[in-house]
């Protein structure tokens, strides 16, 4: 029996696909459910249970932020939580804000070099806002041919148009969510992209401010940062998931790549107080 696939991204966010078409994908592939986890958005999920419902499939809500934990990049996600309780709507907000005048600061730097222009950028984005978006704009000028080039040079962290994030500490995070009513579930964390790695002493942190689950399965995945993670995750009593990440035409992974066991995801129902 497959599984469900429960991280994906839509035009909310940084997808280039309907909600729809997720839900057609998913129900393609003989998949029982899928969640929506947009960055820093729920904007998605009310057309996100009325697609499940016309395909038969079973709906997570849910969404993905951006944090930081020392050195380490970690993106955190958040299943079946209620967006009007512990601030984080008021937070979902401030955070769209901030990625809004980052981009915007983007946008300045790349000026000086390209013919990209803001309010061309802002019209086509329908929800969060964020690189991806940049790097369609670039494929449009012709100056890159798909996202991931985008990412590997004029949007790298190295790159000289590149301006952080304001940075959001994974443990406040991890707490928004709980506070939500939600289950927090820390994001491919052997991601290829990541340059430096969980470790044992941030996981014990994480777990004692409510973290819940981890997702080992991801198409990102690299063996030997697994590897090394698998030395003291099985130490934690973490629910285990797996996930596409699809983006659309964004990136490769497709639906259903990863999946997460109907056991795990009656668990993660079991504790969100917004379980569908
Ligand atoms: P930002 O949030 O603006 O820093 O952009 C990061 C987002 O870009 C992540 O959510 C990823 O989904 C996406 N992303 C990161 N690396 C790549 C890549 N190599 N190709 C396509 N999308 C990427
Ligand atoms: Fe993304
Ligand atoms: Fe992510
Ligand atoms: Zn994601």
């Amino acid at each position: 029996m497959n599984g469900y696939d429960i991280h994906t991204h839509s035009v909310y966010s940084d997808g280039t696909t309907q909600v729809n078409e997720i839900a057609r994908l998913a129900a393609m592939s003989g998949l029982p459910g899928f969640a929506l986890t947009d960055h820093d958005t729920v904007a998605g999920w009310e057309q996100a249970r009325k697609a499940a419902a016309q395909y038969g499939l079973d709906f997570l809500p849910g969404v993905e932020l951006d944090t930081k934990f020392g050195q380490v990049d970690m993106h955190l996600l958040g299943y079946g939580f209620d967006p009007e309780q512990g601030g984080m709507q008021t937070k979902l907000d401030q955070l769209q804000q901030a990625r809004a005048s980052r981009i915007e600061q983007m946008v300045v730097n790349l000026a000086a070099d390209y013919e990209i222009s803001l309010t061309q950028l802002q019209q086509r984005v329908l929800g969060t806002v964020g690189r991806p978006h940049i790097a369609d704009e670039l494929m449009r000028l012709g100056v890159v041919p798909d996202r991931a080039t985008a990412f590997a040079t004029i949007l790298h962290k190295d790159s000289k148009y590149y301006v952080a994030k304001q940075s959001f500490h994974t443990l406040e995070a991890v707490r928004l969510i709980v506070a939500a009513g939600g289950v927090p579930v820390l994001a491919h964390p052997a991601a290829i992209r990541h340059k430096h790695l969980l470790t044992a002493e941030q996981l014990a942190q994480l777990v004692a401010a409510g973290l819940q689950g981890i997702e080992l399965r991801h198409p990102e995945n690299c063996p030997a940062k697994l590897a090394e993670i698998m030395r003291f995750v099985p130490d934690f009593d973490l629910l285990i998931t797996g996930s596409s990440d699809f983006h659309g035409a964004g990136k490769s992974n497709r639906v259903g790549d990863c999946t997460t066991p109907a056991e795990i995801i009656a668990e993660i129902r079991a504790r969100c107080v917004l379980p569908n």
